[in-house]
């Protein structure tokens, strides 16, 4: 490898000297980054470079997808994706004439678009930077990330070697983890799926193999949609530990309701009481329950970070997962057909804990001790599909890039296992506690310190704050140019 570097005369050069950006992971989170970077500031060529093995960037896990049956949980006009301008999606919808190809899209007086639509716009909005090559897209793997000489040195899986002033690791969702249960007795197994995302995951099931799927969030009804868009008729079982299904989304527009920011609550318990009211204060006014989630949502970093860390974690404990399913909803093609599925017989919920599993020859047979009163119910499928979400608390381990910086002491778990730690300015905290002040944590990866860091329209301000701080970092005394697998 060949490294110049050159000094530069601030006087003599009228160029700044920004020097190179690394982006590590290129699905909505660091795509965003890489465009609001190269939109406002001045970068060379092939100074932003975004780390992504997808051959596109801006789907990442959730819209990286041509299945036409997997359409955004959120309205259309809400996915406000990019910032200074809310209604650019629904504006492209339009004008694009995908709404006109997708006659299933509207519902409930709103848009749902297809996921693979909002990729498409995505794409769009990052394009003229990759043709310009201010944004470099590299199709590699990132393995590791070290300090050489000053500066951050990153290595993907293809043999690139890039040397950066700065890192933004935007990597995303990690992988689930199967239930110790069935993954003690199925990991070897060819009809234990445990990542039903990846493309293809699903192609081996027959229409009349009967499936159960451990865990009944979103993910879980993802798995359901793209099956019964595939023919398959056969028996689904979404088993899960709480019974918490996702809620659906309210007919119609409606505004949020409720004010949680004037006397902040403090605690998990007087956090659960202002939310109880004001969810009374709409059933009297006729509103719909999901007004006070959206205000939820729209307030939800302030309230978080009003919380002190035992109260959130105590949150996390017994709110969680109740919260999720009215926060996180299904749109209202899905609930017609979980609705459906239900009164034929075809989709059945269960509720409890795996007691048993017995992988034979024809079919996987699960015993359930039911909930509330441990009854065992006998289930058997051709398949086993693990949707229980991706799994935040172990993200660091399931990257060997994540956990080398981990162990140079660069990188911390976040405390409350929702990802990586990182101060309000996303900026990851050292083992000593302090921030690095050139290694950002974006998107859900960065929960624990945001509390909301989930949607779209969170996700697009936090990389607004990211890219207005990465240009407002000074590199002004020299340039590094690196010549190498580029
Ligand atoms: C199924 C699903 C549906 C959703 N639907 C909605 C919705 O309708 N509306 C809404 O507002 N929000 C929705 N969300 C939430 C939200 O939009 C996503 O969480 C968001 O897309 C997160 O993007 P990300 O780029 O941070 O992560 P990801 O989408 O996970 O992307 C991370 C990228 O990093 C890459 N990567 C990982 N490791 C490395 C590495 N070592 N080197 C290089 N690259 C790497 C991966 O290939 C991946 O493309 C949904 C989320 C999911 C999972």
């Amino acid at each position: 490898m060949l490294r110049i570097t050159l000094p530069l005369q601030k006087q003599v050069s009228p160029v700044p000297t920004i020097s190179r950006v690394v982006i590590v992971g290129g699905g909505f989170t660091g795509a965003t980054i890489a465009r609001l970077l190269a939109l406002h500031g001045q970068y060379w060529p092939h100074e932003i470079v975004v780390l992504e093995p997808r051959a596109h960037l801006c789907g990442g896990l959730a819209y990286h997808t041509d299945d036409p049956s997997l359409r955004l949980n959120v309205a259309a006009h809400r996915m406000r994706a990019v910032p200074g301008d809310p209604q650019a999606f629904v504006r492209w919808l339009s004008n694009s004439g995908r709404l006109e190809r997708d006659p299933g899209a509207e519902a409930n007086g709103a848009i749902y678009a297809r996921r693979g639509d909002f990729a498409a716009f995505m794409a769009e909005q990052i394009q003229p930077f990759l043709e310009s090559g201010i944004v470099k897209h590299l199709r590699e793997r990132v393995e590791r990330i070290h300090r050489r000489h000053g500066h951050w040195q990153i290595e993907g899986d293809g043999g690139a070697i890039l040397q950066a002033d700065v890192v933004v690791v935007a990597t995303g969702h990690p992988p689930p983890t199967p239930p110790r249960e069935l993954a003690s007795h199925l990991s070897s197994d060819p009809r234990f799926i445990t990542n039903p995302s990846r493309p293809d995951a699903l192609h081996a099931i027959r229409p009349n193999d009967k499936v159960f799927v451990a865990g009944a969030g979103l993910t879980a009804l993802d798995a359901v949609a793209a099956l019964r868009a595939r023919r398959h008729h056969a028996e689904i079982t979404l088993f899960s530990r709480t019974g918490h299904l996702p809620q659906p989304q309210a007919a119609g527009d409606f505004a949020p309701h409720g004010d949680f920011l004037i006397g902040v609550p403090n605690t998990a318990l007087s956090l659960l009481k202002r939310v109880r009211f004001a969810l009374k204060e709409v059933t009297e006014n006729g509103l719909p329950w999901q007004s006070v989630f959206e205000a939820l949502r729209h307030q939800g970093q302030a309230i978080w970070r009003a919380l002190p860390l035992v109260e959130q974690q105590r949150v996390l404990r017994h709110l969680r997962r109740r919260f999720e399913a009215h926060r996180f909803r299904m749109p209202p093609q899905i609930a017609d057909l979980v609705d459906r599925e239900k009164a034929a017989g075809g989709l059945r919920a269960c509720t409890g804990r795996i007691v048993a599993v017995q992988p034979g020859r024809e079919e996987i047979a699960i015993d359930i001790a039911t909930k509330p009163h441990g009854t065992v119910e006998h289930r058997a499928a051709q398949w086993v599909l693990v949707a229980t979400g991706p799994d935040h608390r172990n993200v660091i381990g399931s990257q060997g890039c994540l956990a080398g910086l981990e162990r140079l002491g660069l990188l911390t778990k976040d405390p409350r296992g929702l990802g990586i730690a990182c101060d309000h300015d996303s900026r990851a905290l050292a083992r000593d506690g302090y921030p690095v002040e050139d290694l950002f944590i974006a998107g859900p990866l960065a929960r624990g310190t945001f509390g909301e860091l989930t949607g779209v329209p969170e996700i697009a301000a936090q990389a607004e704050r990211i890219a207005q701080q990465i240009l407002a970092m000074s590199f002004a005394t020299t340039r590094t140019i690196t010549i190498r697998s580029m």
